[in-house]
């Protein structure tokens, strides 16, 4: 079976005929004939035969297809009408890719959202972590300055040992 560029669930612009400038969920798609149903583009009208008893004869009002080169995929990202250009993902699968780079499926754009969230997550715990590295590394720091300033002392009062003693008990 070939694969459309346009699958069902999108939205696309129809570019050329009657309904040209309209825009519309695509409702479903017909590979081997390369047709699309567009919702409310190319209405087309229906008699339709009474089957039962208490039914009616009438004319119903039905989307009919259209072909596929008569539409644009609009992307939900940047919502521009687009050329599609394919990609393959880190997970092997294919992705339809607007102009500007984002994916035009819908489940890819949800997978991107919560990736971007899920890093973004990350990026708070790493955040958080160093805090709390930062919090535990604070008195550390001050009692190498404090070793620091006692050294300091000790050469300096070098001749008296007991004090210099001490001052590091004092550590
Ligand atoms: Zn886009």
């Amino acid at each position: 079976m070939k694969n459309l560029n346009v699958k069902t669930g999108d939205t696309v612009v129809v570019i050329t005929g009657k309904d040209a400038g309209k825009q519309g969920k695509v409702l479903s798609v017909n590979p081997s004939e390369n047709r699309i149903v567009v919702e409310g583009v190319n209405i087309v009208s229906r008699h339709q035969k009474a089957r039962k008893a208490q039914e009616k004869s009438s004319i119903v009002k039905k989307e009919g297809s259209i072909d596929v080169s008569n539409v644009m995929v609009v992307c939900p990202t940047c919502g521009k009408a687009t050329r599609v250009k394919h990609t393959v993902n880190e997970e092997g699968k294919n992705v339809r890719i607007c102009k500007c780079g984002a994916a035009l499926d819908k489940k890819f754009v949800k997978d991107a959202k919560k990736a971007k969230k899920q890093a973004s997550e990350e990026v708070k715990a790493v955040k958080a972590a160093d805090k709390a590295k930062a919090e535990k590394a604070e008195p550390v720091k001050r009692a190498v300055e404090k070793k620091v300033k006692a050294t300091a002392v000790n050469t300096k009062e070098a001749s008296k040992p007991t004090a210099a003693k001490k001052s590091q008990r004092g550590v």
